[in-house]
């Protein structure tokens, strides 16, 4: 996958520059220890031109992702918005993945370093991964416990955990790996939080040991706008031996159901679950082919 070609502009702190004449330092702390921040939001082509979705929610978070590390982000949420539409305009995208970064200045020593530079980028992405149901296993790799880092924010150095969990999963021929955390519970997917269904109730990890992701708000949110019982709560391999359906749920994957987990294989056939009604939704909304577009931001 090429990310950039030799017209593609980004945005680095204050500037917009062609990729290929951006320059990194190699001396940052980000590519040294990983202490970085980055977010993950999609742009959707909708009747009235390229709308990012949820763009505050994203910044805001982060700001906040940022702040647990004790980095500054210069560049306030309006800003940041202006930036993403900017970076889309300048190479012509409508559907588009925007990966604002926040990359932490030279500092080999351990304090955070002192400043820190925003760099925006978007490419054409298509759902991570794909538009058919797809196979999971549990991965052997536990989500890292919240007392070891900042679980809830998007720090660089915590993706190398995404990365083993990930990279394990495909070797064994699966899509991706739902990962336990230290007490046992389902967490998450590599990139992505999870859904279970079962007895016409939706039920989804609880907040504490996962990202809380944009998507799965946006998911309870039309759920029980649809009057869809959701309930968040911990969940163990148990649950999933028993549930009728399961999708998981993320900007990059978008709303992904999931035939199987390992050996489990969900008894729903995915076009009579909530989980596709839902990921149909989801699509209206996000392109604004919703009727109730009240919800949208
Ligand atoms: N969990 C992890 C570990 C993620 O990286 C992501 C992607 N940001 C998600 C869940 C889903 O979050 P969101 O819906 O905000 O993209």
């Amino acid at each position: 996958m090429n990310y950039y070609d030799s017209h593609t502009i980004i945005y680095v702190s204050g500037k917009y520059l062609l990729a290929t004449e951006a320059r990194g330092d190699l001396y940052s702390q980000t590519l040294h220890y990983g202490n970085g921040v980055f977010e993950g939001i999609r742009a959707y082509e909708t009747p009235d031109g390229p709308k990012i979705f949820k763009a505050r929610e994203h910044f805001e978070r982060l700001v906040f992702s940022a702040g647990t590390m004790g980095l500054r982000v210069g560049e306030s949420i309006e800003e940041m918005t202006h930036i993403a539409y900017k970076v889309l305009e300048a190479n012509g995208f409508g559907d588009a993945y925007i990966r604002p970064l926040v990359v932490a200045d030279p500092s080999m020593g351990l304090g955070t370093a002192e400043k820190a530079h925003l760099v925006m980028m978007a490419w054409q992405w298509p759902p991570l991964l794909g538009d058919a149901p797809v196979r999971l296993m549990i991965s052997s790799y536990l989500r890292p416990h919240p007392k070891t880092v900042h679980v809830e924010a998007k720090v660089c150095g915590h993706y190398v955990n995404s990365i083993l969990a990930s990279t394990e999963a495909k070797k064994l021929g699966f899509n991706d790996a739902i990962m336990l955390d230290v007490e046992d519970h389902l967490a998450e997917c590599s990139g992505a939080n999870i859904f279970v269904e079962k007895d016409h109730t939706l039920y989804t990890p609880a907040l504490g040991h996962i990202l809380p992701g944009i998507t799965r708000q946006t998911v309870i949110d039309l759920a029980r706008e649809m009057q869809i019982p959701v309930v968040e709560k911990h969940l163990t391999v148990d649950d999933l031996k028993a549930a009728d359906a399961m999708f998981m749920v993320g900007t990059a994957a978008e709303v992904t159901g999931v035939t199987a987990v390992g050996d489990i294989h969900f008894p729903l056939e995915w076009d009579n679950t909530f989980g596709h009604v839902l990921a149909r939704k989801y699509h209206m909304m996000v392109t604004h082919a919703d009727p109730q577009p009240a919800t949208l931001i």
